[in-house]
């Protein structure tokens, strides 16, 4: 994190909010490992920033963000004196190289980088020709009598 808030923040040059994904299987893994650091957010001014850069609900963020502890993206420990509004995420953006990622740059008012721009191309080539090979609409004849 290089924004201005981050580098006043109490847990910076501080170990211990994150894990390895080899060191830990279950929530009370989490606990036992990063639980000991949650005091570290209680002073912090940053809760909700740190939430807006981590996003972790749509991360599935496993560690210390916010001053709440998070398995796979949901809450596990928090502090207790944390406010819902904190928890507001900005949506993240879809990958690049992508269609979805192509419309994401256009919603920021971007031009789609190179590969964005690729991935539209084959998709639409794609679309193209499953068109072409779909069986002409069958005439059906009734017969009234
Ligand atoms: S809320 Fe916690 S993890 Fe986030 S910046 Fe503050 S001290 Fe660091
Ligand atoms: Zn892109």
């Amino acid at each position: 994190m290089t924004d201005g808030w981050a580098l006043r923040a109490p847990c910076r040059g501080l170990h211990g909010f994150t894990v390895r994904e080899s060191d830990w299987k279950t929530g009370a893994d989490l606990k036992r490992l990063c639980g000991p650091q949650l005091g570290t957010c209680g002073p912090c001014p940053f809760h909700a920033e740190c939430i807006a850069t981590v996003k972790p609900a749509q991360a599935f963020f496993d560690g210390i963000a916010g001053g709440r502890l998070w398995c796979n993206g949901v809450v596990i420990a928090a502090l207790e004196d944390v406010r819902d509004e904190e928890l507001a995420e900005p949506k993240l953006r879809a990958s690049c190289g992508t269609e979805a990622g192509a419309k994401d740059h256009v919603r920021h008012g971007e031009r789609p980088c190179l590969s964005c721009r690729q991935a539209v191309r084959e998709m639409t080539a794609r679309r193209k020709d499953a068109k072409a090979k779909e069986p002409e609409q069958l005439q059906l004849d009734f017969v009234t009598t």
